[in-house]
């Protein structure tokens, strides 16, 4: 649920309202901030599923690599762990350092 704060008496007042409900003061509707704000969610979604790849690829790495003393189930091709995995985790990062720099 978006909130933010009353410029007049600091409460944590709901988005969509036009009156602050505890001291009844017309809250200025911050327009400009929105288009901003947006941009900067669509960086920080970039960077959240970046670094999720690059989790994953660590994570597929460490099983499939036999680091976690874990015998799998089923046999896992060389190929996912000296190839797949270190792609999955470069992409991850290329994606990341992407949404961190250069996202509008
Ligand atoms: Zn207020």
């Amino acid at each position: 649920m978006p909130t933010r704060q009353c410029p007049f008496c600091g409460q944590v007042v709901h988005d969509s309202l036009a009156e602050c409900p505890h001291c009844h003061e017309t809250i200025p509707e911050l327009r400009a901030d929105a288009p901003a704000s947006r941009r900067s969610d669509v960086g920080r979604r970039k960077v959240r599923r970046g670094l999720l790849c690059m989790l994953l690829a660590a994570v597929i790495h460490y099983f499939a690599g036999g680091y976690s003393g874990m015998q799998l189930p089923f046999p896992i091709q060389p190929v996912v762990t000296v190839y797949l995995a270190p792609l999955l985790f470069l992409a991850g990062l290329g994606l990341a350092l992407y949404g961190f720099l250069f996202a509008p």
